[in-house]
């Protein structure tokens, strides 16, 4: 949807298929609680519409159009900075309302073949043609993996209502975000719940990142650490059977403490999603992972398949470089939006030779537009260490402000000399500014420090950036 908007506003001709009957993807189902895990803010340090506003709303779509920007606050009850699904719902809704998205809904895609210089998109309504496909199927479908007895658990995608959970005891396979949604949400009725995975939890306030279970569902685990109805236990689940109305399930310590047998009444799968690949890896296209995420260059071009994009959730199959362990936001909203814009750009460019323009930039300018966009670009800040504001020194037109994009390129390519600035984070939890100067295709990297109030146009900054940027001569 986004990417549709951002093709649509870069003059390339496009065609939108889904296989829902109206806007909001995932979301038209899911999370099973009813409440997102991404925030918004409808109240921020930014003004609300504003670019930098973009940092503190994390589920808006985002247009250049004022009626396309920051719709999701708009839509907001006030009873969570979290929006329930249906105000997400609404949102994306609104957002394709808005900007006028020409969607088929109900329209399947079902095979692919290749013809030419063409693609040739089998779907339940008949063939589309053409040069670049992009697959924006999103990671929905049920995965499990293959243990004794698992035919017979349900996946998180088929719970029950949680009332029917009432009083019973719940064997939760998986300690990663969405057993910890469902333990959350069990917690008014379960009589007990287990969470069982080899490995132990990891919490996002202690990895401080967006790795770990989220803030918003830590609940389940100070329940377990004070020893009330919740069971953390670190085993590898062996065998699942069915007794009578419950299920039997054995499993193994992972501290080599033996076995543990759980009697139960019901058993939940929270063992991950996987995309909606179709024919595409028989087509070439490689995965990683045991969920296949699709892997992809920088540019979300599919590796093994190329000519075919992806975008949405399945663009964090383009891990980018991952400084100090941190993955992209590429899995969330706040992260692939801003995927869809460089895709679109790109696909622009490279397919139907329409180039963005790229404004100059006076050199006396330079150092506080970096330090303007290391404070409160949204997408440096939703993107850590990934995405990058770059400016490349033209011979004949000066200083071209490049736009935002993969940092990876910036880094790994052969280019004009030119700076990319990004803010990154590491393991200690410092956030800080990170500078890439590329001279003569050699790059040096300037860390320049972190700031209390996240305020990096201090005269500190400014100095340390100046030093930073003299090779280039500016
Ligand atoms: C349980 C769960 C909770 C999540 N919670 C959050 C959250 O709180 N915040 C957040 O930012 N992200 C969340 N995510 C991640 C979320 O899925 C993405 O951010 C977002 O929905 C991805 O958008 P998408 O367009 O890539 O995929 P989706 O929203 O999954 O949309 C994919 C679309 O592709 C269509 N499609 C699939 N196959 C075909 C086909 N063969 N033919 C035609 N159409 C097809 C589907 O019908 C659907 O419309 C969550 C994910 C899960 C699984």
């Amino acid at each position: 949807m986004q990417l549709s908007y951002s093709l649509g506003r870069a003059g390339v001709r496009h065609a939108v298929i889904s296989a829902d009957p109206g806007p909001g993807g995932m979301f038209r189902r899911w999370p099973f609680f009813q409440r997102l895990l991404s925030w918004t803010k409808p109240f921020a340090p930014e003004e609300r519409g504003s670019r930098s506003y973009e940092r503190y709303d994390w589920n808006s779509l985002i247009g250049e159009e004022d009626r396309l920007r920051a719709i999701q606050p708009g839509l907001m009850d006030g009873t969570s900075y979290f929006p329930a699904r249906t105000e997400m719902e609404r949102n994306l809704t609104t957002f394709a309302e808005r900007a006028d998205l020409p969607v088929r809904y109900g329209c399947r895609w079902t095979g692919t073949r290749r013809e030419g210089d063409q693609f040739v998109l089998e779907t339940t309504d008949g063939e589309y043609r053409c040069r670049v496909p992009v697959f924006a199927f999103g990671m929905a479908e049920p995965w499990k993996p293959d243990i004794p007895g698992m035919d017979a658990v349900p996946h998180y995608a088929d719970c029950r209502a949680a009332d029917t959970y009432a009083g019973k005891r719940i064997f939760i396979i998986g300690k990663e975000v969405s057993a910890f949604e469902l333990a959350n949400g069990f917690l008014p009725w379960a009589k007990q719940i287990v969470l069982a995975s080899p490995r132990p939890v990891a919490l996002s306030v202690v990895t401080r990142s967006l790795v770990g279970v989220r803030a918003r569902y830590v609940q389940p685990y100070e329940d377990h650490v004070l020893g009330g109805g919740v069971v953390l236990v670190n085993a590898s689940i062996d065998e699942i059977s069915r007794t009578g109305a419950g299920f039997r399930v054995r499993t193994t310590r992972s501290d080599g403490g033996g076995p543990l047998i759980f009697e139960v009444d019901d058993v939940i799968a929270t063992t991950g999603f996987t995309p909606p690949l179709g024919d595409l890896v028989k087509l070439g296209a490689q995965t990683s992972g045991r969920t296949k995420i699709p892997a992809l260059t920088p540019l979300f071009e599919s590796i093994g398949l190329p000519g075919a994009y992806m975008a949405g959730t399945v663009t964090q199959g383009a891990p980018g470089l991952k400084k100090h362990g941190m993955p992209s936001s590429s899995g969330a909203v706040h992260g692939h939006r801003y995927n869809a814009r460089i895709l679109a750009r790109h696909i622009a460019q490279k397919h139907f030779g329409i180039d963005p323009p790229r404004p100059t930039l006076q050199s006396d300018a330079l150092l506080p537009y970096l330090l303007a966009e290391v404070t409160r670009a949204p997408e440096l800040w939703h993107q850590k260490s990934y995405l990058a504001r770059t400016v490349l020194a033209d011979p004949s037109r000066g200083l071209i402000d490049d736009g935002i994009l993969p940092l990876q390129l910036f880094v790994d390519l052969q280019g004009p000399d030119g700076v990319a600035v990004t803010v990154e984070a590491n393991a200690a939890g410092d956030l800080y500014p990170a500078v890439y100067v590329r001279k003569d295709n050699a790059i040096t990297e300037h860390l320049l420090p972190s700031n209390p109030l996240l305020d990096f146009e201090t005269a500190e900054h400014r100095r340390q950036l100046s030093d930073a940027l003299r090779p280039l001569g500016l």
